[in-house]
């Protein structure tokens, strides 16, 4: 599990000295912690992806969607093991308000809660009768209502799920808590993906990683008034021909976002303020895919990234939302 596919061993990359120059500020509101470095904290994944704290259990989840499996890294002691094998090749994790686990799912083409007990109860698998494609990424806002993407990645082919027809459009969607009614927020993606709230969710950030097939790279940003989204317009991009894929917001309110494929001068993670000015990177030997915050603190960002997971402590905190 432990194998090292990079070339990289675990704990602090090599060459290490602080200020660590793969955290890069450009601004001077970039909340970087001068004497922390980036750790690579397990590796030995196919395409890790989906990660989660778990504040009152110590541990972080992802999933490691090719080998069907979500992993568990045990802060304490930087245990790694399987969580959950099989995982219908699941793909975002988050924590509800109650603190349970939220999980799109590939391969069955669903989301699902996992309850307290361990029971998973499906919360959306279809809409208007019509199965979804292959929800991808997800949030929940303090009401309780489950925010997801469906771009369908998991049904372009047997990898990361299993080939199959799509029987609708890449929207995202929201559950309402209440009624448990599933509605369309947004129709007019090529392929939504990672997706964030601002502290007080009167902003949802949603990437389109659409340049995957012919459309955009970049993150939209929405007003959100009443569960509806309104006033939809680019946050930032264009990132071809990288792409983000997964992205966090902080308390301060800037904008954590992953990045890397098409120049891999730009593999890591990016931090936007607020107003949509790129304030730092933090470069990663591998492709990034997703991250949250973390730690007792929640001032620690673990970042998913190809073959590995990476953590690096920094100076601001995560929302409440993991
Ligand atoms: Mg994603």
């Amino acid at each position: 599990m432990q194998a090292d596919p990079a070339g990289l061993p675990l704990g602090h990359l090599p060459g290490t000295r602080y200020p660590d120059a793969r955290v890069e500020s450009l601004d001077k509101r970039f909340p970087r912690q001068g004497n922390a470095a980036i750790e690579r904290i397990a590796t030995g994944f196919r395409w890790a992806e989906g990660p989660a704290y778990f504040r009152d259990g110590g541990y972080l989840l992802w999933s490691d969607i090719p080998n069907n499996r979500i992993m568990r890294w045990l802060e304490e002691d930087g245990h790694v093991s399987v969580f959950r094998t099989l995982s219908n090749y699941s793909n975002g994790n988050t924590r509800d308000r109650e603190g349970r686990l939220i999980t799109c799912e590939h391969d069955t083409r669903r989301v699902t809660r996992t309850e307290l007990d361990g029971a998973i109860t499906v919360l959306a698998e279809r809409f208007e009768g019509k199965r979804l494609n292959a929800p991808n990424d997800v949030t929940v806002a303090s009401d309780g209502a489950i925010w997801f993407t469906d771009p369908g990645y998991g049904i372009d082919g047997d990898y990361e799920g299993h080939k199959d027809v799509f029987e609708l459009p890449g929207n995202v969607y929201r559950l309402d808590p209440r009624s448990g009614a599933l509605g369309v927020a947004a129709d007019d993606f090529v392929r939504p993906n990672g997706i964030a709230f601002s502290p007080d969710e009167s902003r949802l950030y949603v990437v389109d990683t659409g340049i995957t097939h012919g459309g955009p790279s970049h993150i939209r940003c929405f007003e959100v008034a009443e569960g509806r989204l309104r006033n939809s317009r680019v946050f930032t991009g264009d990132f071809a021909p990288a792409m983000s894929d997964g992205l966090r917001v902080d308390t301060a309110g800037n904008v954590w976002c992953s990045m890397g494929w098409g120049d891999p001068t730009e593999d890591g993670v990016r931090c936007y303020a607020p107003d949509g000015t790129l304030i730092g990177k933090i470069r990663l030997p591998e492709v990034c895919s997703n991250l949250c915050f973390g730690g007792r603190k929640r001032n620690r960002l673990f970042m998913t990234a190809s073959t590995s997971v990476y953590a690096l402590y920094v100076n601001v905190q995560g929302t409440q939302r993991p």
